[in-house]
């Protein structure tokens, strides 16, 4: 097992790997920006080293010097968390090169899987439904409507080495392809440094539904089952769930099964997530493999007991899986809440939600400054019930004893939330925040 671990990351998901390696006896280096010299994971790592300014290409992005305080610091295992350099296959590879572990699969697998089209591809290969769409990188408009003709509108252009919602354009004419395709192009180059397009067709109105896998480098691999992630605002996910309330079991396990075989395709040895779309008669579509911890992770480990993140160190460490597919027992329901600061400032006051079933992973304090540099999430409350409806109850409850004082945040809306009809009888698609955002903010005015 490793000695000491360095966290290329901030915020909630650097406490949780600390919290995680102290229960493994694994000591921490932490390194942050000086925008984070005052935060939780500078005071409860082992070490803690000051990376560079606020700037993340400067700080968090910095690969050489995250390298180097590694080296020195004298670390066997960098944990990248998620975003910043969790992706990011020379980030990997460098660590590889340097003989450092990175905490995630090896760097080839990243950059095959990074690479969505490249992806498709692969899935396509082995038997893995995917969007119907194109089979190469698009070229030209004139490429991308003769495609488009064949699928039928509406389309979604992508870019292939898109994340985060960025560089996607839906598309409802072939009048508006042209357009949209040079925005989306765009968007990509400035994103990501690459216009690499390709094109899918839109599912209307469908359910996101990911598949929490872990495999070792003996080619176990295991799947944990799902989270629906519909609720989401401009491609951000504010609020996930495990089980999802639309899935039966023989989709359960259909799709947990297809998430094993997306795997193995590519030869997967860390804990990843497959990503679908399901549309409304149950079909279901690969969109994409996040080859990294993700952040709704913990709904998952509420409904298995399994520690996801202690699972994953293990496996860079060249450990076998301690678990194998009959060994995964999937019992209540668990709710994620995202909280996010609305404006940045000092938080003077703060009382976070405790009892039974209530989990909060964050990184605020009374006295903490939420800065404007980096992610907007400050916390996130998982609740735990033996059913969806008393899970509910517990959300609403915790929602209620939450205070953070100073600054604004999302937490009445989410409250709110909770009492929507289409929330309620789980009826809801990726279209649930577009179809009723203003209805909810209404209810922040008036009161339901
Ligand atoms: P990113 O990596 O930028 O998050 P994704 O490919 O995961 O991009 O897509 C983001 C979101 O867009 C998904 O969560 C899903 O809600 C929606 N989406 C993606 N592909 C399709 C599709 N073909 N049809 C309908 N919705 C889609």
């Amino acid at each position: 097992m490793f000695k000491r671990i360095l966290i290329a990351n901030r915020g909630e998901i650097a406490v949780r790997i600390i919290r995680c390696c102290r229960e493994m006896k694994i000591e921490t280096v932490v390194i942050y920006s000086e925008a984070d010299e005052k935060s939780l994971p500078v005071m409860i790592a082992n070490k803690a080293v000051c990376i560079g300014p606020a700037k993340v290409s400067e700080s968090y992005l910095n690969q050489d010097v995250i390298i180097e305080i590694a080296r020195r610091m004298d670390c066997d295992a960098i944990h990248p968390g998620y975003g910043f350099l969790s992706e990011n296959a020379d980030f990997a590879k460098l660590c590889e090169e340097n003989g450092i572990a990175f905490i995630g699969p090896s760097s080839d697998i990243i950059s095959h899987m990074g690479d969505k089209q490249s992806a498709r591809t692969l899935m396509m290969k082995s038997g893995v439904p995917v969007v119907p769409g194109s089979r190469d990188l698009i070229k030209s408009v004139d490429e991308a409507a003769v495609i488009a003709d064949e699928i039928g509108y509406p389309v979604l252009i992508k870019a292939s080495a898109g994340g985060g919602g960025k560089g996607i354009r839906k598309v409802f004419s072939k009048e508006e392809l042209a357009g949209a395709f040079e925005t989306a192009r765009a968007e990509a180059k400035s994103a990501f440094g690459n216009d690499d397009m390709y094109i899918e067709k839109l599912i209307v109105d469908p359910s996101h539904i990911e598949i929490q896998i872990l495999a070792d480098h003996e080619g176990n691999t295991v799947y944990l089952g799902e989270r629906d992630c519909s609720i989401q605002r401009n491609n951000q996910k504010l609020l996930e769930e495990a089980p999802s309330p639309k899935l039966s079991h023989e989709l359960r396990r259909s799709m947990g099964e297809t998430a094993v075989a997306a795997a193995r395709a590519c030869g997967y040895n860390s804990a990843g997530t497959v990503e679908f779309v399901v549309d409304k008669d149950g079909s279901y579509y690969f969109i994409e493999m996040n080859t990294r911890i993700q952040v709704e992770h913990p709904v998952t480990e509420e409904i298995t007991g399994i520690d996801l993140i202690r699972e994953q160190i293990r496996i860079a460490a060249g450990m076998k899986l301690s678990i194998s597919q009959e060994d995964i027992d999937i019992s209540g329901h668990a709710i994620e809440c995202r909280i996010n600061a609305q404006t940045p400032g000092e938080i003077t006051f703060l009382h976070f939600p405790a009892g039974y079933g209530v989990r909060v992973e964050s990184h605020i304090f009374a006295g903490y400054e939420v800065s404007p540099f980096y992610d907007s999430m400050i916390a996130k409350i998982i609740v735990t019930g033996k059913t969806r409806i008393m899970a509910i109850h517990r959300l609403r409850r915790a929602l209620e004893e939450l205070v953070i004082e100073g600054i604004e945040t999302n937490t009445e809306f989410m409250h709110l939330l909770t009492y929507h009809p289409e929330f309620i009888r789980g009826r809801y698609n990726t279209s649930f925040w577009e179809g009723n955002h203003e209805e909810i903010e209404q209810w922040l005015k008036e009161g339901l």
